[in-house]
C-alpha cells in the first residue's frame, strides 16, 4: 500500500487546479505587460485571480503581491519592515523560537546587519508565551513576526490577539500563514495583520507560487528589481498559469472546508490514539489548538532518519520534522523549543494528512509504524541502554 502522509511538505495538486494550470498556459500565452490583445487577455486573468484570492482572505485586490512562494513572501515582508524601521532608527524585531527557516534565516541576516532579534519562547505545547512576547515589544521594535500555524507540530498560535497587541502599540505585524491558508479560515482584517504570507503548494496548488498580503499603507520594497510588474514591488513576468491555478486551489480548499476538517480530524485522532500506544512515545504540539491534518510524535530510543527510510520501504511517505531540516543532523529547532531533549527530538515522526487520505490508510499506518519503531529500536544502542538501565527514560 502507498500512503502519502507528508502534505505539510507539499500536497498533491488538486485536479481542478491542474486543469486551470494547463488551460491558462495554453490559452493565455500573452505577456500581461503587453498592450496587444493576447497580453491584455492574460492581464485580465491575472487581475481576476488577484481579486479572487484577495476576497478569500478578506483583503483588497491591490493588497496582494504574487511571489515565487512562501519563502519569498516571508522575506519580502520582513526585509520591507526592517528597511522602514531602520530609517526611523528602530532596529528591533520580535518573533518566536518556532518560526519556519524562511523567517528565522531572514532574521539571522538582519541580526548580522545590526538588528536586535528577540525570539519569544513557546510553552511545552508549542503555543507562544504571550507575556514574553508582549514584554519584548518596545519603542525600538519595527516588526513582530509570528506564524499562524506551525509546519512541524501543527500548533495554531493566538495570532488574532498578537495582531491586536501590535496594532495598539503601533508596531507592524507579519504572520507566516503558509500552513494555515486553505486549511483554516483566514481573514487578514480579523488578524490585524500588516503582512501575511501564503503558498499555493500547501493547499493543492502548484509549487513555486505564493502571495504576500500587504495592508494598504504598510511599507513594501522589492526584493527583485526590474520591470514594473506587481506595482513595481516584484519584477519579472508573472507566472500566470500558476497564479490562476493557485486561485482555483484556494477556492476548492475553502468550498468544503468544514467537511474536510471534520473528516481529517477524525482520521488524525484515530492515528494519534493508536500511535500513542507505542511505549515511550509522545505527541508533539497542542492536542486541541492544532491543524486538522498534523500528527507529530517523538519515539524514544530511535533515530528519525532510520524510521523514515524503513517507512519509505513500506510505501509510507512521512517526514521527521520539516523537509527543510532533513539531511542535517541537528534536531529540529521546533522540537527543542517545546522542551524535547536532543535524543528525544531525534526520534521524531511527522505524519500530515489531508482529505485524500482514507481510513484504510490510517489502519495501515497503525500497523506499520509500531512495527517500524520496534524494528529500529531493536538495532539501537540507545534503546539497549534504556532497556538495561544505563540511561533512564524521559518519555
Ligand atoms: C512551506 C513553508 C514555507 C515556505 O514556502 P515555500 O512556498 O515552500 O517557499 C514557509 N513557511 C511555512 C510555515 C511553511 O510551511
Amino acid at each position: 500500500m502507498q500512503v502519502y502522509a507528508d502534505n505539510a511538505a507539499t500536497a498533491k495538486m488538486r485536479p481542478a487546479a491542474l486543469q486551470t494550470y494547463i488551460s491558462t498556459a495554453k490559452e493565455y500565452y500573452g505577456n500581461p505587460s503587453s498592450l496587444h490583445e493576447a497580453g491584455q487577455a492574460a492581464k485580465e486573468v491575472l487581475e481576476e485571480s488577484r481579486a479572487r484570492i484577495a476576497n478569500m482572505i478578506g483583503a483588497e485586490a491591490r493588497e496582494i503581491i504574487f511571489t515565487s512562494g512562501g519563502s519569498e513572501a516571508d522575506n519580502q515582508a520582513i526585509f520591507s519592515a526592517a528597511m522602514f524601521g531602520a530609517k526611523k532608527g528602530k532596529k528591533k524585531i520580535v518573533s518566536t523560537a518556532i518560526e519556519h527557516h524562511a523567517v528565522l534565516h531572514a532574521l539571522d541576516r538582519l541580526k548580522s546587519e545590526g538588528f536586535e532579534i528577540v525570539l519569544a519562547p513557546v510553552d511545552p505545547n508549542g503555543i507562544v508565551n504571550m507575556s514574553a512576547l508582549e514584554q519584548a515589544i518596545d519603542e525600538n521594535t519595527c516588526l513582530v513576526s509570528v506564524m499562524l500555524a506551525n509546519n512541524e507540530i501543527g500548533t495554531i498560535q493566538p495570532v488574532r490577539e498578537i495582531g491586536a497587541i501590535c496594532k495598539s502599540k503601533g508596531v507592524l505585524f507579519h504572520t507566516d500563514a503558509v500552513q494555515a491558508v486553505g486549511h483554516i479560515s483566514v481573514d487578514v482584517t480579523a488578524l490585524n495583520a500588516d503582512y501575511l504570507a501564503l503558498s499555493a503548494h500547501k493547499f493543492g496548488g502548484p509549487r513555486g507560487v505564493g502571495a504576500l498580503y500587504v495592508k494598504k499603507g504598510a511599507p513594501l520594497f522589492p526584493l527583485v528589481e526590474g520591470g514594473a510588474q506587481e506595482r513595481g514591488k516584484r519584477a519579472g513576468t508573472e507566472n500566470l498559469p500558476a497564479v490562476a491555478a493557485m486561485a482555483t486551489a484556494l477556492k476548492e480548499s475553502l468550498l468544503h472546508l468544514d467537511q474536510a476538517t471534520a473528516k481529517v480530524t477524525a482520521l488524525r485522532e484515530k492515528l494519534i490514539e493508536g500511535l500513542l500506544k507505542i511505549p515511550h512515545s509522545a505527541l508533539n504540539g497542542d492536542r486541541i489548538k492544532r491543524l486538522a491534518g498534523n500528527a507529530s510524535f517523538c519515539f524514544e530510543g530511535i533515530e528519525g532518519e532510520g524510521l523514515l527510510l524503513y517507512l519509505s520501504d513500506m510505501g509510507v511517505s512521512a517526514s521527521s520534522g520539516s523537509a527543510c531540516t532533513s539531511g542535517s543532523l541537528d534536531p529540529s529547532h521546533v522540537l527543542l523549543a517545546i522542551g524535547r531533549v536532543h535524543d528525544v527530538a531525534h526520534g521524531s515522526l511527522r505524519l500530515t494528512l489531508n482529505e485524500e487520505n482514507t481510513e484504510e490508510e490510517i489502519d495501515y499506518l497503525l500497523k506499520v509504524v509500531p512495527e517500524a519503531v520496534e524494528k529500529i529500536r531493536s538495532f539501537s544502542p540507545v534503546w539497549r541502554d534504556l532497556q538495561n538501565g544505563k540511561r533512564s527514560f524521559i518519555l
